[in-house]
């Protein structure tokens, strides 16, 4: 090949000695063998033969004519070729099959058609027409050789392979919308000149005008004009054994048709290539053949649709190939380690712009209709795979975003003056912030301005041109931000109540000891008053704290009547701690002692003989236990409208009792057992006194 590539500024004026002899042979292909097999050895000879990335760059000749015409000779001295010839001396015959090479110096396969001459022995035309429905389906330009004295001569067998030609190429094109046309070049061989070429060719028309009316043609294609399928190129080669130099000056000449684009008579117009990429040319050639093997109906529009079917298939697998290799790395952290990759739709749509490139690179060589079909296929499928990894990394937001809110909110409500609904809405907004941000992916600057332009595209997640959402995710995720907020209020909530009650209790607690402590008339409706004043305080706590907790009218209203009912038991609480039995014994005591033991100016009393202790004990005892009834209920009888609502567990009217009937009387007998010893102490006292 690398010799072939110095023999590539060959032009059309270098002899053919220019192919005899230093040049390696390019290798030849029996690409159809002897027995009818299709050899699978063609992509590797595309490749050696340097063309399997050509694309369209490349053409295709091939050539037809009776058995030992002289048609491998021609192409050999063509083409630079190798096909077999047959020897002079021996009159061997060359090896049946169609052999395929590369020319020399151009981007062109050369097809070389071996058959038996069937028709000279009586055998059967079946290669002959088979290899001709392969030929034709397969190459833009078919050489037709002949010799000068068989023009004319009707009857003639190649009278019968141009029948062949003809008809198989009706049964070819017999479904093509736009009729592509054939190159017959017609080259006369041992071609003296003594009629003119022009007149050759007339003749010639005529006979083919006659074949193609003689034809049957297919249903609707009655009235078919020759031209519409093929165009016609006439040409006289010398003899070459008699005139070897004239020869080879008209073979040059013949070249340049094909290998000089500027020649009239180029022959490789662009209207007559077949448009198999060169990738798919062995693929396309082998099922040509197993057509026409299988005697199906064969015909070249469908052939080519199959082909780009077959081969967009295979593009867009190698192209998915690459795409896995390029996509693994993500799977691992974002499927499996919930991890967050903020870089993910930058990546994901270089991957996805790289394996559509190299589809198309290849592809949209194939037939345009296949191709966009396969292509929105696989832009599709791309777009699933990719999509495993959007709601994969949606997930992990989602996850992540949570525990982000959640710790937030926690840390910042250990704060001692923090207001619950500002930082709640603070931590919602970064949260919300960092899932919307990692949803959306990064895009570049470009894109961004696209997202202002273009309706279309604010709603794509990620990757542009998906119809991936967020949507949903997004709205799990405000379930499960109002789950947690909430759960954090109740307990802030519950804390800030308990704060409360703790406040009410310590402002309750003075002021309740020092009136029980002072059991006047009006001791209740003074404790009723630091109620009412303690509950006025908390109340104006409690709407200060409303504000923070953006608590509604309801909410309120209830946590002011929870308030009037706690401080109560509160206060209840406190009432019972301070009339528990020794602290009552002991308020009893005091009075008693303040009664019995001082006299009006709070001085100790010295008892005399005179003085009538019985009906002072008495008077003072009876002024102190009189007590009891007072502490044995909350008095209302100075506050005639206080009142509590009662429910389930509490009766505000049970409430009021503070000492039940037996407790009374347990407590009377006590301080009643207490009293008598003062009586006695008293008694002793005046004896002591007089006997000094
Ligand atoms: P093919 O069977 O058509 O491929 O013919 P070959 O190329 O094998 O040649 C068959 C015979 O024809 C050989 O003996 C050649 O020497 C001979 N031959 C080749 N070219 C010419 C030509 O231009 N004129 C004549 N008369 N014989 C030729
Ligand atoms: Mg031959």
């Amino acid at each position: 090949i690398e010799k072939t590539k110095s023999a590539e500024s060959t032009n059309s004026t270098s002899s053919i000695s220019d192919w005899d002899h230093d040049l390696a042979p390019i290798p030849r292909l029996q690409v159809v063998d002897e027995h009818q097999n299709f050899c699978d050895e063609l992509p590797q000879y595309m490749k050696d033969w340097g063309l399997s990335d050509a694309g369209f760059n490349y053409d295709v000749v091939a050539v037809f004519g009776s058995q030992s015409t002289g048609k491998s000779t021609l192409l050999n001295r063509l083409f630079g070729t190798s096909f077999a010839e047959m020897d002079e001396n021996q009159r061997k015959q060359t090896t049946k099959g169609i052999w395929l090479s590369r020319a020399r110096g151009m981007h062109v396969l050369v097809m070389d058609v071996e058959g038996t001459d069937g028709r000279e022995r009586g055998e059967d035309q079946d290669f002959e027409r088979k290899s001709a429905l392969f030929s034709m389906a397969t190459s833009e330009v078919i050489i037709i050789n002949l010799w000068e004295h068989q023009v004319g001569l009707y009857q003639g067998a190649n009278m019968g392979l141009l029948k062949t030609v003809f008809e198989v190429n009706l049964q070819l094109f017999q479904n093509q919308k736009s009729k592509e046309k054939t190159l017959l070049l017609i080259v006369i061989r041992d071609f003296v000149g003594a009629t003119p070429l022009d007149n050759l060719a007339n003749t010639l028309k005529a006979d083919l005008e006659k074949i193609w009316a003689s034809l049957s043609k297919p249903e609707g294609l009655e009235d078919c004009k020759i031209t519409q399928y093929f165009d016609f190129m006439f040409t006289g080669l010398p003899h070459k054994i008699l005139l070897p130099d004239k020869f080879d000056q008209e073979v040059t000449k013949l070249r340049s048709r094909f290998n000089d684009p500027k020649d009239p008579d180029f022959v490789f117009r662009p209207e007559y290539h077949k448009r198999i990429p060169a990738d798919g040319y062995h693929l396309y050639a082998s099922s040509i053949w197993d057509k026409v093997l299988t005697n199906k109906d064969l015909d070249l529009p469908t052939q080519q649709q199959l082909l780009a079917q077959y081969r967009c298939d295979e593009i867009s697998n190698a192209a998915f190939e690459v795409f896995n290799e390029r996509i693994t790395p993500y799977k691992s952290p974002i499927l499996e380690k919930g991890q967050v990759n903020l870089e993910l739709g930058k990546v994901m749509k270089g991957i996805r712009e790289e394996a559509l490139e190299s589809f198309d690179k290849s592809a949209s060589r194939y037939d345009q209709g296949v191709y966009q079909k396969k292509r929105l296929e696989m832009y599709a499928k791309l777009n699933i795979q990719l999509g495993v990894y959007f709601v994969g990394q949606i997930n992990n937001l989602h996850k992540k975003a949570v525990i982000m809110f959640d710790e937030n909110l926690q840390k910042q409500l250990k704060s001692t003056t923090y207001n619950f609904a500002h930082v709640v809405s603070t931590c919602l907004k970064q949260a919300n912030e960092y899932f919307i941000n990692g949803a959306k992916g990064k895009q570049d600057s470009k894109f961004r301005i696209h997202i202002r332009l273009t309706f279309l595209y604010t709603l794509a997640a990620m990757l542009p041109e998906t119809d991936w959402s967020y949507s949903h995710e997004q709205e799990l995720l405000t379930e499960d931000f109002k789950e947690i907020s909430s759960k954090a209020r109740t307990t802030e909530f519950k804390k800030m109540n308990k704060a409360l009650e703790k406040q009410m209790e310590t402002e309750l607690a003075d002021p309740i000891a020092l009136e029980l402590n002072q059991p006047t008339n009006d001791m209740w409706h003074k404790v009723i008053g630091t109620y009412k004043s303690t509950v006025s305080d908390g109340k104006k706590l409690l709407s200060e704290k409303a504000k923070s907790f953006d608590s509604s009218k309801e909410e309120v209203e209830k946590s002011v009547s929870d308030l009037k009912k706690r401080t109560w038991i509160v206060l209840r609480k406190k009432v019972d701690e301070e009339l528990a039995d020794n602290l009552l014994l002991l308020k009893l005591r005091n009075r008693f002692e303040e009664k019995f033991r001082y006299d009006e100016n709070g001085l100790p009393k010295v008892w005399k003989p005179q003085d009538d202790i019985d009906s002072h004990f008495k008077k003072a005892r009876d002024e102190t236990l009189s007590l009891i009834k007072r502490f044995s209920k909350v008095d209302l009888s100075m506050d005639p409208d206080f009142k509590l609502e009662s429910d389930e567990d509490f009766d505000f009217e049970r409430s009021l009792t503070v000492l039940s009937e037996a407790k009374q009387i347990d407590i009377t007998t006590r301080f009643k057992r207490e009293s008598d010893a003062f009586f006695l102490e008293a008694k002793r006292s005046v004896v002591l006194t007089t006997a000094k």
